[in-house]
């Protein structure tokens, strides 16, 4: 019998998609998505949306819960898109985080799963984030909402908090809400291009307690802004900076290229591994402070420096990887595309007092071809890219430089198993891999691996 659309079934749960959706089978073998279930539920779904072998519910009752479920405690849970496992405990979220990165490599990667060492993690569940984006709109009313997007959809949820933001962000929103409010300011609109203000993007230094607020705004400002920063600056004593971005394009990428100083400096300073790092508006910097230092000291052992090497830090956003190993290598040479992000890392070496590293702003591809014609051989090459992964030109030109390790840092295991396999075709093994939990809640996970070459 085929589904049909607003049907009830009654469905058992058996396994998770890497999105953190949990999938049930009918007795027909089709396979129905049913988002905020969990493995070992038997629930009653409403048939939502219907294809040829699969289909998608949500639910309408638990009729057995699974034993890993507990309370979600966000009001938002049901609604928002960001958080994924909210609704089971974190030893249940861990095992399918590692199923996820045992799935991914050793069907993509086709490599022994034994290289896979357990998950770590901070066990920070909630709070852990030091940045924030969130859209601004109007709902029907006309009334000014500001939030997240709804799962797979551009429709805002107004959200007074998030679970997984510092407390401190609740402010900044209350502020932003109430001042487009009282000074009638219409937020953007993605389908007519009209209105200003696009998104609210906050930043922490969760170390330092320095504080940066960013308006995204399609135009050059918004009305009465000193207002605003007289505001966030009553409310706030540790904001450093108030930057205005704008962003003209209609375009889903949230951040313009062009900033402007509302207050203060203009980039707040934050502490990893026992350095001190200079982050602007449009530099990388990673959201979870306490398991990006757990990540970068697994980097390191990994990258095993004696002190005289020459390594590569390639994708290397303000420097952080590569300024937490520089002591231990004679020359360190990093490699970014954002300028902004380099002019930062050059002042993150020299507030820091290291003077072994070089930076460069270019692709990480063309950059790897220069400095193989300079003739500089790394012993020892770090890559860190987005979740998209490697060029291919990228690994063979490593491979033609031919490094003694690889450190790979991968936000995306399917684009990690994929590139792994293609470093192995080009003589380097992986040797271990470590799944680091960064994003607790969410469906994401981070990995470290080490290769070296065979
Ligand atoms: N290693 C850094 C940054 C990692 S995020 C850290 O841990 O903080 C990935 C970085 O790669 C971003 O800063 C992004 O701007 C940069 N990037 C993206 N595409 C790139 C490319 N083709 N070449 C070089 N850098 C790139």
């Amino acid at each position: 019998m085929n589904l049909q659309k607003n049907q009830i079934i009654e469905l058992d749960i058996t396994s998770m998609t890497a999105e953190g959706s949990g999938v049930g089978k009918t007795d027909e073998g089709i396979a129905v998505f049913v988002p905020q279930s969990a493995v070992g539920d038997k629930i009653l779904v409403k048939i939502l949306k219907t294809k040829k072998t699969y289909a998608f519910g949500k639910i309408e009752r638990i009729i057995t819960p699974s034993k890993d479920r507990k309370n979600p405690d966000c009001p938002y849970f049901n609604k928002c898109g960001g958080c994924v496992y909210r609704h089971i405990t974190y030893d249940a979220e861990k095992k399918i985080k590692e199923q996820k990165v045992k799935d991914a490599v050793t069907r993509i990667g086709g490599i022994d799963e034994r290289k896979i060492k357990p998950l770590i993690s901070s066990d920070k569940f909630n709070r852990y984030r030091n940045k924030a984006q969130f859209p601004v709109g109007i709902d029907k009313d006309g009334k000014i909402i500001l939030g997240f997007y709804a799962f797979h959809s551009h429709r805002i949820i107004d959200c007074d908090d998030c679970m997984l933001q510092p407390e401190i962000f609740k402010t900044v929103m209350d502020i932003t809400r109430g001042f487009m409010t009282e000074t009638n300011q219409q937020p953007y609109d993605e389908t007519t291009g009209k209105g200003k203000l696009r998104h609210l993007y906050i930043r922490y230094g969760e170390k330092t307690d320095e504080l940066m607020v960013c308006y995204v705004v399609n135009g050059n400002g918004l009305k009465q802004e000193d207002l605003l920063v007289e505001r966030l600056k009553n409310a706030l004593p540790n904001l450093k900076s108030v930057v205005i971005n704008s962003n003209r394009e209609k375009t889903n990428v949230i951040l313009g290229s062009k900033n402007r100083v509302a207050f203060g400096q203009g980039f707040i300073y934050d502490e990893l591994c026992g350095l001190k790092f200079k982050i602007s508006p449009l530099s990388f910097y990673q959201v979870n402070r306490e398991t990006a230092e757990i990540l970068y000291s697994k980097a390191k052992e990994y990258a095993n420096l004696s002190g005289n090497e020459v390594l590569f830090d390639l994708y290397c956003g303000t420097g952080t990887i590569g300024l937490s190993m520089a002591r231990d290598c004679k020359q360190l040479i990093g490699v970014e595309i954002i300028a902004d992000a380099i002019d930062d890392a050059k002042e993150n070496a020299r507030v820091n007092n290291i003077d072994n590293a070089r930076f460069i702003c270019g692709n990480a591809s063309e950059a790897a071809l220069m400095l193989e014609k300079e003739n500089i051989e790394p012993d020892v090459v770090v890559v860190d890219p987005p979740r998209k992964g490697l060029e291919k030109d990228l690994i063979e030109t490593i491979a033609r430089i031919n490094p003694d390790r690889v450190v790979y840092v991968s936000c995306d295991p399917a684009t990690l198993a994929r590139d792994l396999k293609i470093y192995g075709e080009h003589g380097y093994e992986t040797q271990e891999i470590t799944p680091v939990d960064m994003f607790l809640g969410t469906s994401h996970i981070e990995c470290v691996v080490w290769m070296s070459r065979v």
